[in-house]
């Protein structure tokens, strides 16, 4: 497998080699650019396949990258990383309202720095197999057109709500969804389902995972998730 391309933004210089230094000791290829503009131009050209994005940046400011790239078809589905100051809170913000993935304070830990990298491109990976055919989610198999499940091998006898909600969470590990939010993924034309209706699915969801129910974890006053790892 080609190793996956990062493009750092980055203004500081001695930042923006500890970033360098620590990603391709884990492999990655790296790219650089120290302003807005040129960040721009770099990932028309490299694609990269995630973006580690300084907010404070000389010409173009980190927030109006963002807001370029999240807003153009050809570059929102590329991963964005912020890197802030705690001064900066109020971008940050903006940012993942914008669409950015996560982002990380100044000073960083490179430790902390290389788990957000693998977690991001992780879940980026999960969705992109989501949109083609099957999900891989903890010891599942999920084939979306098929309607079918597999746990280590066995193949599950899930209901057409059921498998649906299951799809839901287990597309995103680690994202938690509300009632709500599962409800109106899993409507069918002509279901009604309301909150409680969604307890009854998940346990009876749970019933059929059997020894692989703790996947399905309840968040407790939210809704449920899928679990990460
Ligand atoms: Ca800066």
């Amino acid at each position: 497998m080609a190793s996956q391309r990062v493009l750092i933004v980055e203004d500081e210089e001695d930042i923006a080699q500890l970033l360098a230094y620590n990603l391709r000791r884990d492999a990655f290829d790296v790219i650089t650019a120290d302003n807005g503009r040129e960040a721009l131009d770099r990932v028309m050209t490299d694609q990269p396949d995630l973006i580690l994005l300084d907010l404070m940046l000389p010409e173009v400011s980190g927030i109006d990258v963002c807001r370029k790239l999240k807003t153009d078809q050809r570059t929102r589905d590329i991963p964005i990383i912020m890197l802030t100051a705690r001064s900066e809170e109020a971008d940050m913000v903006t940012g993942l309202e914008m669409g950015a993935d996560d982002y990380i304070t100044k000073p960083f830990s490179p430790r902390v720095l290389m788990a957000r990298v693998r977690a991001v491109l992780r879940r980026r990976q999960v969705s992109e197999i989501a949109t083609d055919e099957m999900i891989h989610a903890g010891p599942l198999v999920i084939y979306p057109q098929r309607f079918q499940v597999t746990a280590e091998g066995e193949d599950l006898k899930l209901t057409l709500m059921e498998f649906n909600l299951l799809v839901t969470l287990a597309k995103n590990p680690g994202r938690v969804y509300s009632r709500d939010q599962i409800v109106s993924s899993i409507r069918g034309d002509n279901y009604a389902v309301t909150d409680r209706a969604v307890d009854v699915l998940v346990v009876g969801l749970r019933k059929k995972l059997g020894a692989h129910s703790s996947w399905v974890e309840t968040v407790r006053g939210v809704g449920y998730r899928f679990r990460e790892i």
